[in-house]
């Protein structure tokens, strides 16, 4: 809550003008930086999403989620082992690079509503707006690993990284434990961070933004437990 220093109205805690007297509560933030956000998440995250919270447009929502597509394009690749439904590596390449972007803002809309829908229930006081803009941003470090991890991994093991027979962990046991290790902790920041997102963007207590992200999180594991029984009978 912003109290008015002018007329001691109660705001709320990312209000810019009062809501009684109009006076300002606090500097505008009309847009946001692509490098400076990201980077203000891995630095700073309450600092960020504040600034995400506060900002007038949540701008790169849709680039950062093209790019989360391209990262889960390679990912369902190497989950359902499909590598040799493709001639070479660079038709699996392009084949992610063109048909991620579009998944990743179709699937990244849906988890955005899921997740403001739970947080609202447990009280959660953001605009859609800004639920997307916290979710969006908190995927920076699966971002970042498509750029410094997955490049690695393509050089390491080729096709071989999304085969079945031979699996790359019996090619490179040391290095697949390590680069999948490190992927998974890129994943595990970004939940750590989208659970201080929620708390900062819904100003809700660090446990009930934990809630909202383990809920989220079993509704997101049923998902691909779905996908994962079905999908392969349809390839
Ligand atoms: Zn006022």
């Amino acid at each position: 809550m912003t109290i008015c220093s002018v007329c001691q109205f109660e705001n709320d805690d990312f209000a810019v003008t009062c809501k009684n007297c109009k006076g300002f509560l606090q500097n505008r933030i009309p847009n946001l930086d692509l490098f400076e956000t990201t980077w203000g998440v891995i630095e700073s995250p309450r600092a960020a999403f504040r600034k995400i919270a506060i900002a007038e447009h949540k701008n790169f929502v849709l680039l950062l989620f093209g790019l989360f597509g391209i990262g889960l394009s390679f990912t369902a690749l190497w989950q359902f082992e499909l590598g040799d439904r493709f001639s070479t590596l660079l038709d699996l390449i392009v084949f992610a690079i063109v048909s991620g972007p579009g998944v990743g803002v179709l699937v990244s809309v849906f988890l955005g509503i899921a997740y403001h829908v739970l947080a609202k229930i447990v009280g959660g006081k953001a605009s859609f707006r800004t639920s997307v803009g916290a979710f969006a941003y908190s995927l920076t470090p699966i971002l970042i690993s498509i750029f410094l991890v997955l490049p690695i991994e393509l050089m390491t093991f080729g096709i071989y990284m999304f085969t079945l027979n031979p699996h790359p962990y019996v090619l490179k046991p040391l290095s697949y434990t390590l680069l999948i290790g490190f992927d998974s902790l890129v994943t595990v920041w970004a939940i750590v961070l989208l659970v201080v997102g929620t708390a900062v963007v819904h100003s809700l207590r660090w446990w009930k933004a934990l809630l909202v992200v383990l809920l989220f999180l079993a509704l997101v594991w049923g998902a691909i437990e779905l996908a994962t029984q079905n999908v392969p009978r349809y390839l």
